[in-house]
């Protein structure tokens, strides 16, 4: 028997599972794939599941009704047996953006955490050790917020320019979605990547994420004259560019300080920041100002190289065994699925309304303590203490978030 909550949470899962199966979505070869779900109510995870095909997948979905669904990006022999004896066979290149690797403004606004330990409670982002007792236990809340997930979405584009445009894939090989909680996944299905091994992978993690990027490699030059990347140059020399560029339009002074610059020159950046921007239609603004010289360069080109580069979760692509969740399965902690977004629509797609399922029928519930937040075109909360009558998808989502109670 579970609380009233995880009842309801289970009854309209199961209703979702029931009704939905074929929008279930298979992937490749989905008998040579590992199959993990989240139980419910004992709070577990069940592995090394196998199906022989998708309908056999969905009848297991509609009877165990599963808070999370998640299949392997690897390829196997023999996907039930114990991790060794699997017989890996290859995986898709996977790529994860989560808010929770982005610094955001208004993470102070809706996360919060408090020490298991002491009971501190703190808000923004979860600190290493507790500041009350060190201790490193949390119970964390974090929230899918717009902002947050506007920026992840950012990233998002960013890497699919990366991989389009520097490693060559077609865009019909790049699969992105929205994860169902705070970021996105992004998938790339194709023969030759499936055998990389580790190591290859994590080169390819280095260069999304602009990891060691010696500028005396990518065209700057310090002879004569001081010369350096071009916008329009291909691979990490453009992009070095067009960063610098970009940070040089927006920096402030107080910007360009941080960046370790020395008062003299921030004045200087500032005063001829026309003549810097301009100078790009021609050889770029290396060498066209005289107090700017090469390490001056070097600490506002690794600026513009932070902006180009994309932020993902390096750990996820590099694990080749990893679990990822299914396609347009719900989500355990949002009542949201992870949806498919087309390539061409990312700029357009809503989160909070395209991910939404229970779209029928209100029910009543008490509130906690919930952030402000918007889901479809209504916006709600903040609450506190509470008690609402709120629309099914609106209390799910309280519900998984533990922010609300189910009244019956
Ligand atoms: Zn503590
Ligand atoms: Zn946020």
């Amino acid at each position: 028997m579970g609380s009233p909550s995880s009842d309801f949470i289970k009854e309209k899962f199961a209703e979702y599972y029931r009704t939905h199966s074929s929008a279930i979505r298979s992937p490749s070869s989905p008998e040579k794939r590992e199959f993990g779900f989240f139980l419910l109510k004992e709070r577990i995870m069940l592995r090394h599941k196998a199906f022989r095909n998708v309908d056999d997948l969905t009848s297991f979905l509609e009877k165990v009704v599963p808070s999370d669904v998640y299949y392997s990006s690897a390829y196997y022999e023999d996907p039930e047996r114990e991790m060794e004896k699997k017989g890996w066979l290859g995986a898709d290149l996977i790529f994860d953006i989560d808010a929770d690797h982005i610094p955001t403004p208004c993470t102070k606004t809706h996360d919060r955490w408090i020490c298991a330990n002491c009971g501190i409670i703190g808000r923004g982002l979860t600190p290493q050790n507790c500041p009350g007792c060190g201790e490193r236990k949390f119970d964390e809340r974090t929230w899918p917020c717009e902002k947050c997930l506007e920026s992840a979405k950012t990233e998002t584009i960013k890497l699919m320019d990366i991989l389009i445009r520097d490693f060559g894939f077609l865009p019909e090989e790049i699969r992105v979605s929205f994860s169902g909680h705070r970021g996105y996944h992004v998938q790339v299905e194709r023969e030759e990547i499936r055998t990389l091994n580790q190591m290859a992978r994590k080169e390819i993690v280095d260069y999304v994420v602009g990891i060691g990027l010696e500028m005396g490699f990518h065209g700057l030059r310090d002879a004569t004259i001081l010369t350096g990347p071009i916008l329009d140059d291909s691979g990490w020399r453009g992009r070095i560019a067009r960063g610098t560029y970009e940070f040089l339009l927006k920096a402030t002074p107080e910007e360009l300080k941080r960046a370790g610059l020395k008062k003299k020159r921030v004045d200087t950046i500032i005063k001829y920041k026309k003549e810097l921007l301009d100078s790009w239609k021609k050889g770029g603004p290396w060498g066209t100002v005289k107090d700017l010289g090469v390490d001056s360069w070097r600490k506002i080109v690794e600026h513009g190289t932070k902006i180009q580069s994309a932020r993902i979760d390096t750990v996820v692509t590099t694990d080749i065994h990893r679990l990822i969740r299914l396609g347009n399965t719900l989500h355990g902690k949002t009542a949201l699925i992870k949806i498919e977004v087309p390539a061409k629509e990312i700029e357009d797609f809503d989160p909070f309304t395209d991910a939404v399922v229970f779209n029928k029928g209100k029910a009543e519930v008490i509130v906690s303590d919930a952030p402000k937040f918007r889901l479809g075109d209504e916006v709600y909360g903040p609450y506190k203490e509470e008690k609402v009558e709120l629309p099914t998808a609106v209390a799910l989502l309280l519900l998984c978030k533990k922010a609300a109670k189910v009244i019956r």
